[in-house]
């Protein structure tokens, strides 16, 4: 099928997801399904970001909140573990770093041209909880 871009298709025309008929979606990996060219899954976002989320797995605790939260689908997760970002679709939003629970967070944002070495080596250090306060009477 010939690749068009958004405005090379008549008003009204129906853009189906995969090519031909398909089944157990739901259990096939998404590089595995076969996606249509009309399909936004074939199309890479990666030039639209100018920060992109970095993954630390030292700390990462596999609860899946950046899986479920990111809008894109581009948090990689295998058998409930988190094993990556889909930097073809990520858009660079920040919400996986947002919800990410771990102290220090497991995902930041650094610039895009940044390289994942530099990062782990400048990863913050646990903070620890300010001391309280012991009230006298
Ligand atoms: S930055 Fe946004 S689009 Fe990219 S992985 Fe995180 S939540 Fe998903
Ligand atoms: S939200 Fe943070 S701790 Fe949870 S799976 Fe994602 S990276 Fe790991």
């Amino acid at each position: 099928m010939e690749k068009k871009g958004w405005d090379g298709f008549e008003i009204g025309a129906m853009l189906r997801t995969f090519d031909g008929a398909v089944s157990d979606i739901a259990t096939t990996l998404p590089e595995n399904r076969p996606y249509s060219q009309s399909s936004s899954f074939t199309a890479s976002v990666a030039d639209w970001r100018i920060e992109k989320p970095l993954f630390n797995k030292d700390y990462c605790i596999d609860c899946q909140f950046c899986w479920i939260y990111c809008p894109d689908m581009s948090i990689i997760s295998r058998d409930k573990k988190m094993i990556g970002i889909d930097f073809d679709h990520c858009k660079g939003c920040g919400i996986c770093v947002q919800v990410c629970p771990t102290n220090p967070k497991s995902l930041l944002m650094f610039a895009e041209q940044k390289d994942e070495e530099s990062a782990l080596s400048e990863w913050p250090q646990k903070e620890k909880k300010a001391d309280t306060e012991v009230k006298e009477d």
